[in-house]
């Protein structure tokens, strides 16, 4: 029992000058005092010659009975029970750079100031501990529009990659610079502002490359627009000495009830049939192939595989974490 008039900081203080009652000398405890935040986190892992590091953006909590659609509070809670996680989950905020010969690639800028204090904003500082600064950064590869992956582009009202060419597919430009969509879908505006906001400083500059379809975007990453998310979103696959890597953009934000089902969809959806459409194929494709994925919003550094379940439904199976020199 603690003595009520003692409180918390006289026992610590008594703890800390504590006798030593063997010897009966006064012993110092150390007081641990460290910093409360996560160190940054840095991932490095090598497709083929490309050089890769996994960088977090920081971790949002989400409340998934309000945003995933086409299910149940039940099925989402019983799917979270299996995984071991409760509601609100956390959500990864990954972004990636790869070392593609001389060009130093992003794919996507996490949220930067878009989420608000706490939230994501962390890629400036996981870059500088991996050892890059932004002005070093050639290109960069938008997945899509949304804040938590073009947010980073203009911080405190500053283009924040001088020297980037920004790659986006063009059916992104056409759908979130153009505010009128938004009455005309019924999306939210906001989407459309931030977009905006984040995108119109890089088209003045006359650092955006737009391309449809599929396109080689830099030698050995092609973009292919795969619509359903939104409608120019896109995936990047990073190819070398025969080994790929498939940066897949939001075709999963809680990894724990959409792989089981792969038919649960998401209020951030602009076409949730078309995005369950692609989910379930991609999943499929990438199990098949064994294909290695790397994705913004499973658990950081957020690289693995995707398995098929013989009863149906889908597994994700992270990397095998290495921590040794590689290269
Ligand atoms: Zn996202």
């Amino acid at each position: 029992m603690i003595p009520s008039r003692i409180g918390l900081a006289g026992l610590a203080l008594m703890m800390a000058c504590a006798e030593n009652p063997t010897t009966g000398e006064a012993q110092t405890k150390p007081s641990f005092e460290k910093p409360k935040l996560q160190l940054p986190g840095v991932y490095r892992f090598d497709v083929g010659d490309f050089h890769m590091t996994a960088l977090s953006d920081g971790t949002v909590p989400q409340d998934l009975p309000s945003l995933l659609t086409n299910t149940t509070p039940e099925e989402i809670d019983r799917l979270l029970h299996r995984a071991y996680l409760t509601n609100p989950v956390e959500v990864s905020i990954n972004v990636f750079v790869i070392e593609a010969g001389p060009r130093l690639v992003l794919v996507d800028t996490g949220a930067g100031e878009l989420l608000g204090p706490g939230n994501g904003g962390k890629l400036v500082s996981s870059l500088s501990a991996a050892g890059f600064r932004p002005e070093q950064i050639t290109d960069i590869l938008i997945t899509h529009a949304h804040p938590d992956h073009c947010g980073g582009l203009v911080v405190a009202s500053n283009n924040a990659f001088v020297n980037a060419t920004v790659h986006i597919g063009k059916p992104e430009v056409d759908f979130f610079l153009n505010p009128a969509n938004s009455a005309a879908t019924g999306y939210d505006i906001q989407f459309f502002e931030q977009a905006a906001k984040m995108l119109k400083p890089y088209v003045d500059a006359g650092q955006v490359s737009l391309f449809t379809d599929t396109a080689e975007v830099v030698p050995g990453i092609t973009g292919s627009v795969q619509p359903g998310h939104t409608p120019g979103s896109a995936f990047f696959i990073a190819e070398s000495q025969g080994e790929t890597i498939t940066f897949v953009g939001d075709i999963v934000h809680a990894g724990a009830v959409q792989f089981p089902k792969p038919n649960v969809t998401i209020v951030y959806d602009v076409d949730s049939n078309t995005a369950a459409a692609v989910r379930e194929q991609s999943f499929s494709v990438f199990a098949q192939q064994r294909a290695l994925v790397g994705a913004p919003h499973l658990p950081f550094p957020g690289i693995g595989h995707v398995r098929a379940e013989p009863e149906g439904g889908f597994v994700w199976v992270p990397v095998e974490y290495t921590n040794r020199q590689v290269n």
